[in-house]
This record gives structure tokens, C-alpha cells and sequence, in this order.
């Protein structure tokens, strides 16, 4: 379970506290704020699965908070601690993220209430092709209804059997294909899906680091060479984070995952930390380590520069808040801090990026994989011969112009057309970078607005308010 403590609101009250506070900015009517709060749609549904000579009662949910732009979009959850309060508050969050990057898409989100590490691979299947199924019955998933995505305990497998049972309930869907993202490459996935989230973290990350004068309030330089960081989770989302930020420069002197946190003051080397991860399936016991705390938790309290939360909701809360240290949080996981301490640390000057822009890699990546289902082409296939051949004609102008010859090798590098895994980066990063500077311009513009999470959700509330005026039904 979330670990709310101290009386804290809930994960869902947490999210609606953050939407009140931002609507004080925008000029909105009560009712319309309502309609933007509440969740459109919830799916509510108990399956039976043969599980070895068992018969076990599945509970699987589907949330659509808002239809103010189709298909919804968001991640199908397994885990044991999934409720209807989460999957609801994950889905508010999917349609202000969404909103937040400019992808033109109503939020969602699935949960199924299993565990998914203790399945065989052949009762995971089961699961999935029913809740698949009940969500094609119930009319809750399709390419311009409803679009899942990986989430916690999902991966790129079980949106092949997603994708699989769709097909083959709607074999007439000429757009069938775009019915789910994070597929594999060979069905129609994207490159550059699997570590979006984390490459966006860090894209993130970089921006908010080089704006001079927040560093300077926080005591840091700009730039992620040499920044400390402490992350919580090494799942898809924690580390890509780490691995991206590791390339930076920046060291990474914690890990915390669900058996133990290890530390090194000098950094770790994040792909050496992996391989362990990989064939051990734990941190413990990790050689390079030079001590390894507990409780595990006591590490989110570590002096350092960035804390990145990358695990689940409700991890900083009331009775640890003031014991972070870190200044600046950067909020990898859906909903990591809660109102309560988000509170205390805004009043602190603790410096947070919040979870509704950082995490939206994912996503952003989700909604190039949809358009490229739709289009039924491969970025890049088009235009790469075209700016190769256009490049070599600008290098032989130059070539003519100075007298010069450049080597093969450097003109064949230089004129080298986009592949789709360089486009589908320059597009993350552009969206990222961009969508940063715009928040940041956000606070500059209401002084009396003092976080970024603020201007996250006035962002967002901005934009589906708009959505609903233009189509007349809100004044
Ligand atoms: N589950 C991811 C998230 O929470 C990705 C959602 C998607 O790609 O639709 O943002």
C-alpha cells in the first residue's frame, strides 16, 4: 500500500488539493472546475482466471478522468496495492500531464490487482487477454477511445497480448494497431519507447539545472556535471533516470529499491549497478557498495543536490519531510510527495519538478507511437534519403566554394539523414526543454505563485478549460 502516514490527504485528495490551489490563478467558474476535477468514467470489474488448479477472482479497474479530448491515454497498472482511489487519482494525473506537454489526449489509467512477479508467464497471458476482452465489451479501449500504455508491473509483453487480443476481436480496424502503445518494435512499437520516461527525467532534470538564478537561490551551479543524487527505484522509470543523469556527469550516491539502499559518497557506475540488478533481481550484497542503509527509507533523507523519486505515491509525507535534505526533488514517480509535505517543502525553498512534467516522457513518446500506428509509417522513412542526398549537395557547394575536399568518412557522418530513434529523441527533448521554459515563464509572470507544481497544474487547468469553452458548453 501507499504509504500515506501521519494523516496526509489520500493520493486522490492530494491531486485535487494541488488543482484547488492552482484554479486560484485562472479565471474558471465553479462548475467548470468541478467538471475538470471529477473522473468521467470509472470500470469496475471481477473476472474469474484458472491459476494452476485454482480459480482466482481477478479485480481490474479502468478510469477515464476526462473525455475533453479522445482517445484517453494512460498505463495499465498490476500490482496488489491497486484500488479504485488510485487508478482514479493516476488518471486525473494522466489528463493534467498530457495537458502540461500539448498531447492531445483525455487521461487514464488501468489497474489489475495482482502480482505480477509471482506469475508464470502463461497465467499473466490469461489475465491480460480477459481484462483485455471485458475492456473491448465495456467499449473502454480502442485507438480512438481509449489507448493503454505500461505502467508499474507492465511491460512491453503484456501490451503484445493487449494488442493481440484487440486484433483479433476488431479485425476490421483499419487503425487497430494504435489501439495501445509501448509495443514491441516488431509490432508496430516506436524506438526509443522502453527509457523515454527515464530520457525525459533527465532532459527534465537538465533544464531545470542550467536556469542560473534558481541555482543560485539554491546554492548550486548550473550544469549536472558532479551533482549528487539519491534515487528511489531502479525499475524502467529509475533507471533510465540514473543511467541518463550517470551519462551526464551527475553521481548517483544512492539506490533504493524494495530490499535494501546502497550508498558510495563517490558515485556509482550506473551500468555495473544494472548488470548485478539484472542477474541477482535484488541491490543487496552489491560489492561496490560502501554501506548499505536501514531502513531503506532513512536514504531519501541523504544529504545531497537531487532527490528523485521513482517508485510509488506518497513516499514523502508528514513524518519525513523534515528530515529531506536534498534541494531539489524530482518527482519521477506519479505522485511521490504529498499536499502536506509538498507544503512544507515549497515553504522550505526546496526546489520541486513536479511529476506532471517530469514523468511525461512516457507519454510524450506514447503519443508519437500513436501517430505513427495511424499514419501507418515509420518516422523518418520519407525524409531520410531526401536530407541525405540535400546535405551531400550542401557539402559539395562548400566543397566547390573553398577548393577543399572533405574526407569520405566525415561526409558520409555529416549528411547522415534522421533515423526514427533520433527523431523520436529531438522530439522528447524539444517538448521537454520548451514545456520547462514555459512554466518557468508561468512563475515569473505571478509572483505570488511560488512553485513549479503550481504553475504545472495552472498550465493544465488553462488548457482543458479552454478545450470545454471553445466547444460552448462552459461559459
Ligand atoms: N504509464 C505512463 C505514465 O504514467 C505512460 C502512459 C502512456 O504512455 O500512455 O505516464
Amino acid at each position: 500500500m501507499a504509504a500515506v502516514k501521519h494523516n496526509d490527504y489520500s493520493f486522490l485528495q492530494s491531486v485535487n488539493a494541488f488543482v484547488d490551489d492552482a484554479s486560484h490563478f485562472v479565471k474558471i467558474s465553479p462548475q467548470l472546475l468541478y467538471q475538470i476535477k471529477v473522473c468521467n468514467s470509472v470500470l469496475r470489474i471481477r473476472f474469474p482466471v484458472r491459476i494452476g488448479k485454482d480459480v482466482m477472482v481477478v479485480e481490474a479497474y479502468r478510469a477515464q478522468h476526462s473525455h475533453h479530448r479522445l482517445p484517453t491515454k494512460g498505463g495499465i497498472r498490476y500490482s496488489e496495492h491497486v484500488n479504485q482511489d488510485e487508478v482514479m487519482a493516476l488518471a486525473a494525473l494522466m489528463t493534467y500531464k498530457c495537458a502540461v506537454v500539448d498531447v492531445p489526449f483525455g487521461g487514464a489509467k488501468g489497474g489489475v490487482k495482482i502480482n505480477p512477479y509471482k506469475m508464470t508467464p502463461a497465467q499473466l497471458e490469461r489475465v491480460t487477454r480477459r481484462y483485455t476482452f471485458e475492456l473491448v465489451r465495456k467499449n473502454f479501449l480502442g485507438p480512438g477511445i481509449d489507448v493503454p500504455a505500461p505502467d508499474m508491473g507492465t511491460d512491453q509483453r503484456v501490451m503484445a497480448w493487449i494488442l493481440d487480443t484487440y486484433l483479433s476481436l476488431k479485425p476490421d480496424d483499419p487503425h487497430g494497431y494504435a489501439c495501445v502503445t509501448g509495443k514491441p518494435r516488431e509490432l508496430s512499437g516506436i524506438a526509443g519507447r522502453t527509457e523515454a520516461t527515464g530520457l525525459g527525467v533527465m532532459y527534465g532534470i537538465r533544464e531545470a539545472v542550467s536556469v542560473k538564478q534558481d541555482m543560485r537561490r539554491l546554492g548550486l551551479s548550473t550544469g549536472l556535471e558532479g551533482k549528487t543524487v539519491v534515487i528511489q527505484g531502479f525499475g524502467n522509470v529509475g533507471y533510465h533516470s540514473a543511467y541518463f543523469l550517470w551519462k551526464e556527469g551527475a553521481k548517483i550516491i544512492a539506490i533504493i529499491e524494495y530490499d535494501t539502499a546502497i550508498y558510495n559518497p563517490d558515485g556509482f557506475d550506473i551500468p555495473d549497478v544494472k548488470q548485478y540488478w539484472d542477474q541477482n533481481k535484488r541491490l543487496s550484497g552489491y560489492p561496490k557498495a560502501k554501506m548499505e542503509i536501514k531502513p531503506k527509507e532513512k536514504a531519501l533523507e541523504l544529504e545531497c543536490d537531487i532527490l528523485i523519486p521513482a517508485a510509488l505515491e506518497g513516499q514523502i509525507h508528514s513524518g519525513n519531510v523534515d528530515r529531506i535534505k536534498a534541494k531539489i526533488i524530482a518527482e519521477a514517480a506519479n505522485g511521490p510527495v504529498t499536499y502536506q509535505a509538498h507544503k512544507k517543502l515549497v515553504e522550505r525553498g526546496v526546489w520541486i519538478i513536479p511529476d506532471i512534467y517530469l514523468n511525461a516522457g512516457g507519454v510524450i513518446v506514447s503519443y508519437f507511437e500513436w501517430l505513427r500506428n495511424i499514419m501507418r509509417v515509420r518516422f523518418g522513412r520519407i525524409e531520410k534519403r531526401f536530407q541525405e542526398w540535400s546535405n551531400r549537395r550542401i557539402i559539395k557547394l562548400i566543397e566547390e566554394a573553398t577548393g577543399k575536399k572533405f574526407p569520405e568518412k566525415i561526409i558520409t557522418e555529416a549528411s547522415e539523414g534522421p533515423s526514427e530513434l533520433a527523431l523520436v529523441r529531438s522530439g522528447l527533448e524539444e517538448t521537454m526543454a520548451s514545456t520547462y521554459q514555459q512554466l518557468r515563464e508561468v512563475l515569473r509572470r505571478y509572483r505570488n505563485m511560488k512553485d513549479l507544481r503550481t504553475a504545472a497544474y495552472y498550465s493544465a487547468i488553462n488548457k482543458v478549460a479552454t478545450t470545454y469553452k471553445l466547444m460552448d458548453i462552459f461559459p
